[in-house]
């Protein structure tokens, strides 16, 4: 596919207003697409290079790319800089400009997507002495010889800001759209996709393998699996139905999820976070551990970090554990606050894939190869079968200062990137206040009111994830508990990514800003009531659900989660019936 094409697409992504609008005009981008360029057309629609875990990335300085622009254009660095100012988009700046050019212009070269794709992936990779002027120089190169329109998106796409909105989910429709002529197909490929979290290679080999290679899609070691999630309920009585009368249990460890991919022959162990980060480099010492204490070849398992003292058998809150994820002073860390790892999963050992074996067969290959008191440890379990048994395990987990606990059907499969009845958690919850926080998306932003009027921020619009629509609903207003600091982060931080309202964004207010939803923050809230103001839940025109007196618990964004990640429409609507039901009460 021509660049040229692919510009126009972006262009008429931009201009939509809802998402079947988006699934169409991705379906037709799609259907250009071959097996040789499919890769790279998803991972430029993504807005990235290669999927996160290879932690590449282009996200060139800004400051690097209007220098680009001053050398392609002919224009001094004030005038870039001040048209910069107005436009506060570095894309329409460079357009501006391509328009403009004082240069002699190259005829215009028609390149492809890929050929541009990869002179991008030449600017990532370029580093050391000198790196930036040639880097700026590739650039250039790029801008000399594009139209406007490509012009905008190159600049946008080297800043890390290509922003066109579409998730994953309208991605995989998109495809299977283009691919079979209708959505249904999207869960075959949803599966590839929680398999190996690489849209670009799920394209690839629909493109090149067809059904065949999307049905026989197997893990493969250092391609994180998507994580299995956790569905909540309200007391130990439902949990047991659900089950079917018995079930195993786990403590609830509250430090961070780590996926570990470990081969013993060429040494090399990698770790993956909840958002499939590559996370490796900040934990040499459970690397070290994992070569020395698991007792296999090849191994894909899953636990949680966390600091903890195994002398006093304390373990320490979630602020002490998270001070680890840091990219400098990390040996002094690793010393200062060690990790252990409680191990919960297995899926993959010694060549075999075992995400569809039943819980109970996985935990037993894990006790097989993890032992109880190393840096990697297995976590807590128990089989019960009845409310009364899990009572005393959630009591006993409370007492030694675990977060609560999670319950896990005993012959369900890893269910990959879904929220299933397959493992359900239950929480120690606060008398007279909603139970557990929620991790919303910020979808757009209001500015200072009265005294604070001198800041251009003043509050949040907060939203849902609704994850069998693909969309984000707004679920409340945080206008209040925000310090002076925070503020100005928030300000600085939003201000970058405001715009168009996205077309996934389903709302009936009007904030003063719109901004992408990218950032999640997590938010506690008194109660959750229904409200005609939000849209989180609601069915066609009707009442959705709001939070009130919602205030924010996390100092700033949780960048373990994506948009995607966040607290979905349904689980508001299930934590409104377990308030409805009264059956909130604390627990101890
Ligand atoms: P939360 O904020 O409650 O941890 P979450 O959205 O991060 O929720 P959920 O899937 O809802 O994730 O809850 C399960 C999480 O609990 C896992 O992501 C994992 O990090 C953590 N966890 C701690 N101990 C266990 C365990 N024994 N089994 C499974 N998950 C566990």
């Amino acid at each position: 596919m021509l660049f040229e094409e692919a510009a126009s697409f972006y262009e008429k992504l931009e201009g939509v207003s809802s998402r079947l609008e988006m699934i169409d005009i991705l379906t037709e981008m799609f259907k250009k697409s071959t097996k040789d360029d499919i890769k790279e057309t998803i991972y430029m629609t993504q807005g990235i290079l290669a999927p996160p875990f290879y932690g590449i990335e282009i996200g060139m300085a800004e400051k690097m790319v209007a220098q680009a622009i001053e050398v392609s254009y002919g224009y001094s660095k004030k005038e870039v800089e001040s048209n910069f100012k107005k436009t506060g988009d570095l894309g329409n700046t460079a357009e501006y400009f391509s328009c403009r050019s004082r240069m002699k212009r190259m005829s215009h070269a028609k390149f492809t997507l890929k050929e541009v794709f990869m002179q991008m992936q030449k600017i990532a990779n370029t580093s050391g002495a000198g790196s930036q002027d040639a880097k700026v120089r590739m650039l250039s190169q790029l801008f000399a010889a594009s139209t406007q329109l490509e012009a905008r998106y190159i600049a946008r796409f080297a800043i890390g800001a290509l922003r066109l909105g579409a998730g994953d989910a309208t991605i995989l429709e998109a495809l299977s759209k283009a691919y079979t002529g209708t959505r249904e197909y999207k869960s075959e490929l949803e599966n590839a996709y929680n398999i190996c979290s690489d849209l670009g290679s799920v394209g690839y080999v629909l493109l090149s393998e067809g059904k065949k290679g999307i049905e026989n899609f197997k893990v493969s070691l250092f391609s994180p699996i998507r994580p299995a999630l956790a569905e909540r309920v309200a007391t130990s009585e439902e949990i047991l139905e659900k089950m079917h009368g018995i079930c195993a249990v786990e403590s609830k460890y509250d430090g961070f999820r780590a996926q570990v991919h470990m081969d013993r022959k060429h040494k090399r162990v990698e770790i993956f976070s909840r958002r499939l980060e590559n996370t490796t480099k900040m934990f040499p010492e459970l690397c070290e551990a994992a070569l020395k204490e698991v007792d296999a070849e090849e191994a894909i398992f899953e636990g949680e970090a966390i600091v903890y003292n195994q002398v006093s058998d304390e373990f320490l809150p979630f602020q002490e554990t998270i001070q680890r994820k840091r990219k400098h002073g990390i040996e002094e860390k690793s010393r200062e606050l060690p990790l252990t790892i409680f191990s919960f999963d297995i899926m993959y050992l010694d060549g075999k894939d075992l995400l569809n074996k039943p819980y109970i067969e996985r935990r037993k290959m894990l006790e097989n190869i993890i032992g109880k008191n190393g840096t990697i440890s297995i976590s807590d379990m128990a089989v019960v079968d009845s409310a009364k048994k899990l009572d005393m395990y959630f009591n006993d987990a409370i007492s030694r200062g675990l977060e609560g606990v999670v319950a896990k059907d005993l012959n369900s499969s890893y269910v990959a990137g879904a929220r299933k009845f397959s493992w359900i958690k239950l929480k120690r919850s606060y008398k007279g206040e909603l139970s557990d926080t929620l991790d919303l998306v910020i979808v757009g932003y209001y500015l200072g009111k009265g005294q604070r009027t001198n800041f251009k921020f003043g509050g949040l619009l907060c939203a849902t994830y609704n994850d069998s629509k693909d969309v984000f609903e707004t679920v409340t207003r945080i206008g209040t508990g925000f310090s002076e600091k925070q503020m100005k982060v928030f300000e600085d931080l939003l201000n970058r990514i405001k715009g168009k309202k996205n077309a996934r964004v389903v709302s009936v207010v009007e904030p003063d800003f719109w901004v992408e939803p990218k950032y999640v923050v997590t938010v506690k809230a008194d109660e959750i009531t229904r409200s005609p103001m939000h849209t989180c839940g609601a069915e066609g025109e009707g009442t959705g659900y709001a939070l009130r007196f919602p205030r924010l618990v996390s100092d700033g964004i949780r960048d373990d989660k994506s948009a995607e990640d966040a607290t979905t429409s349904k689980e508001v609507i299930s934590m409104y019936k377990m308030q409805k039901k009264g059956k909130m009460s604390d627990k101890l």
